[in-house]
């Protein structure tokens, strides 16, 4: 049962969730949990503060956010659990300071050392949760998921080791469980095989809770947040958006990858193996059913199932005419961003040019500089990416014709369809991206004659 940061964001939420996990408490539950709400925000700023030289205002920046687990505490524990956590409170505060010395004066690598700050919101957050099961007398034992998910050593974005991760867990955790406890741990954070801490990516207490759940081979993997599972479109654009009762991993891996925050990306990875069950459900309301994700042939296709959107994103656009009846030039051009480490989304080609779709660009003017060398490139930032799922998508006569006519006004580009049988993708103006999500969820999923949605 994995707790996101709204689910954990004040005391009435640290109430909410001792209810859930006391319902669901024979099931034997694995308890991981996020940093509080906006914690990690405040914590990465942090870092940024010492990083521009101001140490002391960059541990005093997060006052507000320790005053917010201390108000938990004191409303939800008793005199003994208040003070255990005071204490480890107080610990990370101390350490926290020096770490921002640490980073004002660039003694260490920045990558370890903003790690290792932001670990803080997922342990203070999982120290705390415990005490507060225990207090309301259930079997509850804080573990520190460092020494349970193993990963390589790219520090804000780690990848998990997995054998060593299963053989950890499985050595920590089955124990416990076996005599009848309830292990709680933070999600997102890891260590490198040599114990420095590292971090999943931003949201990826997801993918900790779906790692933890796969290795030890749970029947279900629960992810408690803030909407009534995954819905048919980002809510916060359409208002309307309604919950998706069912999706496959695969559906449910694009909406992820392509901005479905509600899930990180690789959520779906762990489960798909042991075909585990992720279920999608809303602390606020827990008896209503929200979204489970199963396999494909356990989901009945009803062709377009949801759309997801992603901002922020550049078109690198490269052309020569040497690439005409050439081979190895994709190899060429892939190879630079194999080497820059930045993930390409979209491709698209022509006789003479290829077209590629930016999510990080952070590295993109030293790409640029090495694509120069291969043709001319042109650059288009500020664009966004919709995707429209929906398993047997592809083989569906009329979709595409049904989604481009509904923004016929709207210019697109990059379109991308068939490389998976369960997406349709492309790339529009930045601008246009809610309008268009919009003017989709009402065609697909709002009119009476909805032709392409059972
Ligand atoms: P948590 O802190 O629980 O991990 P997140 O903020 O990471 O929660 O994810 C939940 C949020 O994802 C929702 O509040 C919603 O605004 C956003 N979201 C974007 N697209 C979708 C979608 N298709 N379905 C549900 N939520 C979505
Ligand atoms: N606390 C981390 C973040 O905000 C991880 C998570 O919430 O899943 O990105
Ligand atoms: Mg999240």
């Amino acid at each position: 049962m994995k707790f996101g940061g709204t689910s954990v964001e004040d005391t009435c939420a640290f109430q909410r969730v001792v209810q859930i996990v006391s319902a669901h408490k024979d099931m034997r539950p694995v308890i991981v949990v996020s940093a509080m709400s906006r914690f990690t925000d405040a914590l990465l700023q942090s870092v940024q503060m010492a990083a521009d030289g101001n140490a002391s205002a960059a541990s005093s920046w997060l006052e507000d956010h320790y005053e917010r687990h201390e108000d938990v505490a004191s409303s939800l524990l008793g005199a003994v659990e208040a003070s255990l956590f005071e204490a480890a409170l107080n610990k990370a505060r101390s350490e926290i300071r020096e770490l921002c010395v640490s980073i004002a004066a660039h003694s260490m690598p920045h990558a370890a050392l903003q790690d290792s700050v932001v670990s803080y919101g997922e342990q203070l957050s999982s120290t705390l949760l415990a005490a507060v099961l225990r207090e309301n007398n259930l079997p509850a034992h804080y573990l520190d998921a460092r020494r349970l998910i193993v990963t390589d050593d790219e520090h804000g974005r780690a990848a998990p080791l997995f054998a060593e991760t299963m053989r950890r867990t499985r050595a920590e955790l089955e124990p416990l469980i076996e005599a009848g406890e309830m292990p709680v741990l933070g999600g997102f954070i890891a260590a490198s095989r040599s114990g420095a801490t590292t971090t999943l990516g931003r949201g990826g207490s997801d993918y900790s809770a779906a790692l933890t759940g796969a290795v030890l081979q749970a029947r279900e993997i629960q992810i408690w947040t803030d909407v009534t599972g995954v819905l048919t479109a980002d809510p916060r654009l359409v208002e309307s958006a309604r919950t998706i009762p069912q999706l496959s991993y695969r559906e449910a891996a694009e909406l992820a990858y392509f901005g479905a925050k509600v899930l990180h990306p690789k959520t779906m990875q762990p489960a798909v193996e042991g075909r585990i069950p992720v279920r999608v459900s809303n602390t606020r309301q827990p008896s209503e059913a929200g979204t489970v994700i199963l396999t494909e042939t356990a989901v009945s296709p009803s062709t377009v199932k949801a759309i997801a959107h992603k901002t922020g994103i550049t078109i690198v656009q490269i052309t020569s005419a040497r690439m005409l009846g050439a081979y190895g030039f994709l190899r060429a051009i892939f190879e630079i961003f194999d080497r820059h480490r930045t993930v390409v989304d979209i491709v698209t080609t022509s006789e003479v040019s290829v077209s590629l779709s930016l999510d990080e660009a952070s590295a993109l003017p030293a790409i640029i500089e090495e694509l120069r060398q291969l043709g001319t490139v042109e650059i288009e930032p500020r664009r966004a990416i919709i995707c429209v799922v929906g398993e047997g998508l592809r083989s569906t006569p009329g979709i595409a014709a049904h989604v481009f006519s509904t923004i016929r006004d709207i210019n697109v580009s990059l379109i991308s369809l068939g490389a998976s049988s369960v997406n349709l993708t492309f790339v529009l103006d930045e601008e246009q991206v809610r309008e268009a999500v919009m003017r989709l969820h009402a065609a697909f999923f709002e009119r009476a004659a909805d032709v392409y949605v059972s």
